[in-house]
């Protein structure tokens, strides 16, 4: 599958909202990007964590300041508390995997 985002933005503040360069649209919860945030620590804290934990985010950890193109596979959040390692590719946005 070789898919790109032709367009991408903040829908309401609660929802990333992406346009499909094959005319379909993705919606995805920020608070479940960052939840699944994909980088190395975020990972390594939640397997430290019991499987009944519930995170708590702050509305900073929720509002994305930036979004950067990585290569033409992936987009990089950069997120209002300045957590900007998680990578999201294309095809797990795309198949709603976060
Ligand atoms: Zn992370």
């Amino acid at each position: 599958m070789n898919i790109s985002p032709v367009k991408i933005n903040i829908k309401d503040s609660r929802y990333l909202c992406i346009n499909w360069d094959d005319g379909s649209e993705s919606m995805l919860q920020l608070a479940n990007l960052r939840k699944s945030c994909p980088c190395a620590s975020c990972v390594a804290e939640k397997l430290n964590k019991p499987a009944t934990y519930i995170p708590l985010l702050a509305s900073a950890q929720l509002t994305i300041k930036d979004i950067k193109m990585v290569g033409n596979y992936a987009i990089q959040l950069v997120w209002q508390d300045e957590h900007d390692t998680g990578i999201y590719t294309f095809d797990k946005l795309k198949e709603g995997e976060y």
